[in-house]
């Protein structure tokens, strides 16, 4: 298979059918072919806004892959009649990308994050991989102002694969605008992933995660996100009602 297989369009955004393993495959892959491709750890967030925003959904069709992060794709998949065989999360993938690199020899950059946030991330995942080859960190800001700069340092340090977290939509409209010009083969936006493993912010336990209720944990932790978690029941109701994108504005649509 050349690409990653694609279960089906949900509100203008294709979702992928991938494990865990097979992401880390296709990174391989990519990295091996040296073309500029991006990666986006899509939830019900990132639906609900693309929905409304074209720019958005036509980044996310252009991705080379949308992993499956967040239980209610899961859920709204199955209400269409098909299943995934996995969550992938960002925040899981970041570890184990680091665990694969460290084997074969992948150059990282982490970029974005509070200062300082993506040298402890990089600091703690070379204490557990030592073999990890760190290109860079940098938090920079997603500010169009500072992209030049960002991405000729990025380009110095040879990267193979580029984290960027800026947070949804910023971090995957950056890599949209800037990831060839940075020489990575990969890039991914891994929102929160940094903050979690450099300890900034707390994950649910493994239990609440197989509970399908990371999202009920992350609010109870950071209530001041409700407004964005209005996203969630906006999220259902549109799946309840097959509410896809406007036809008129489709991109790739069912
Ligand atoms: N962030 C940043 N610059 C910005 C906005 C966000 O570096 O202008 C970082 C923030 O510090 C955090 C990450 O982006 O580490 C993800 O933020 P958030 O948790 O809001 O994103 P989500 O995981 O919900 O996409």
């Amino acid at each position: 298979m050349d690409t990653p297989r694609v279960a089906l369009t949900l509100m203008g955004v294709p979702i992928y059918d991938v494990t865990m393993d097979e992401t880390l495959d296709w990174v391989s892959r990519w990295i091996e072919q040296g073309e500029p491709r991006q990666i986006a750890t899509v939830n019900p967030e990132f639906l609900v806004r693309a929905r409304a925003d074209p720019d958005f959904r036509a980044i996310l069709n252009r991705a080379a892959l949308c992993i499956p992060d967040g239980i209610g794709l899961l859920w709204a998949t199955r209400m269409r009649g098909r299943r995934l065989r996995e969550r992938v999360a960002g925040s899981d993938l970041v570890p184990n990308l680091a665990e694969v690199a460290a084997e074969r020899g992948w150059r990282i950059f982490f970029l974005g994050a509070a200062p300082g946030v993506a040298k402890t991330t990089a600091k703690i995942l070379t204490a557990q991989h030592p073999n990890l080859q760190i290109a860079g960190c940098y938090a920079g800001s997603p500010d169009p102002a500072e992209e030049a700069g960002i991405t000729s340092r990025i380009r110095n340090t040879g990267a193979d694969v580029l984290l960027v977290a800026y947070g949804a939509p910023k971090q995957d409209l950056w890599l949209a605008r800037n990831l060839a010009k940075t020489g990575a083969a990969v890039g991914i936006g891994v929102g929160g992933s940094f903050d979690f493993i450099a300890g900034v912010a707390r994950r649910a336990p493994r239990w609440v995660q197989r509970l399908g209720l990371e999202w009920l944990h992350r609010l109870v932790l950071e209530p001041w996100r409700w407004r964005r978690q209005l996203a969630l029941p906006h999220f259902v109701w549109l799946v309840l009602l097959r509410r896809d994108a406007p036809r008129h504005v489709l991109v790739g649509g069912e």
